[in-house]
């Protein structure tokens, strides 16, 4: 049977190499964590993935998803019975690598993405309502990492963008997921989620007239957004995957707020200071919980990007959320108490009379 691949954007090749890492990481998701934590520490446990990613690159034109998977997997296996004889690698990292190979025998062909994807969806479509935009997953293969970064330094080698149709009849998104498949290692799998997650809060359900990978907005606000509901969705989306996934998010936004230098990273860290001064706002001045005053930023941000008003009126709120004004004080206290909706708080904010 001639080898195709589901996603339009990429070989089929590079299709199945990814897929049989990404099927490799689902059946071993529970210990993923732990092995991405190893690898940095135990030249061993690198050595072993960096094994599996040269088997996933080894996979032939003519195979079909099973077949190309079941090569990987029996190769890899191999090289992990090769580790587990070694007498000088200590003896819970042997137990883990024992464990992993054991995960194996439950590996399956069916496409780990599109199952995340679906996940992340169902929680985005629930909070948006009927403001959801139909969405459909690309997956495409970038040539270097997003960031031209060493993996020690930032191993998440993929990213995410979402462009909507522009056919005005048809009112729908495209994600896509694009990955760097030299260095598609554990990290970079259980990143995943959260970039999905980004994808699907921030940019899929948008009501603005244009895109700006700087916006204060969409890539600030919106983002510390994305990561709160993540937190709260781990479980929910996979739980085995869970913990991990809280864990890798925590730590691609550590990565990413570090680079504050570039005009994307100086927009996410002004939304999301403006994000951690609004919550320590509602919970001093309106007596909320430190759960309550994040889930209420959270929620300002997303009734915010359900209005269908420009991007720069909505940066324009943002950088008032930092440090508050007297009358947009009074504002953000009627829209706490019921008394102004989203678009009014916008909208007084926009008129200036703020
Ligand atoms: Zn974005």
């Amino acid at each position: 049977m001639p080898a195709i691949s589901p996603y339009e954007m990429l070989e089929p090749c590079v299709w199945r190499s990814l897929l049989a890492r990404a099927a490799v990481f689902h059946a071993t998701r529970r210990m993923l964590g732990h092995l991405c934590d190893l690898a940095e520490q135990v030249k061993a446990v690198e050595m072993v993935l960096d094994q599996l990613q040269i088997r996933a690159q080894e996979v032939s034109d003519e195979d079909d998803d099973a077949t190309a998977i079941a090569r990987v997997v029996s190769a890899w296996d191999e090289d992990l019975s090769r580790v587990l004889e070694l007498k000088k690698v200590e003896s819970d990292v042997l137990r883990l690598l024992a464990e992993v190979r054991a995960s194996l025998d439950h590996v399956c062909g069916a496409d780990p993405f599109r199952a995340m994807f679906d996940a992340v969806e169902r929680e985005a479509r629930a909070l948006y309502g009927t403001a959801w935009r139909p969405v459909v997953l690309s997956l495409a293969h970038i040539r270097s990492h997003p960031r031209d970064a060493h993996p020690t330094v930032d191993p998440y080698a993929v990213t995410a963008t979402t462009v909507w149709s522009e056919c005005p009849d048809r009112d729908e998104a495209q994600v896509e997921l694009q990955i760097f498949g030299e260095r598609f290692g554990p990290a970079a799998y259980a990143a995943v989620p959260m970039l999905f997650t980004h994808e699907c809060v921030c940019h899929v359900p948008a009501r603005q007239d244009r895109v700006r990978n700087d916006s204060a907005f969409a890539e600030g606000l919106l983002d510390w957004a994305a990561y709160h509901f993540l937190a709260l969705w781990a479980v929910k989306l996979d739980r085995e995957l869970g913990p991990t996934t809280r864990k890798h998010a925590e730590r691609l936004k550590g990565v990413l707020t570090a680079r504050h230098t570039t005009r994307d990273g100086a927009a996410r860290q002004v939304g999301h200071d403006a994000a951690g001064n609004l919550a320590a706002w509602f919970e001093s001045e309106c007596v909320m919980s430190a759960d309550e005053s994040f889930h209420r930023v959270a929620r300002l941000a997303v009734e915010l990007n359900m209005v269908d008003r420009p991007l720069v009126d909505k940066e324009n709120l943002v950088s008032l959320l930092y440090s508050p004004p007297p009358k947009v004080e009074q504002d953000l206290h009627s829209w706490v108490q019921g008394t102004m909706t989203t678009e009014q708080l916008l909208d007084a904010a926009a008129s200036g009379v703020t």
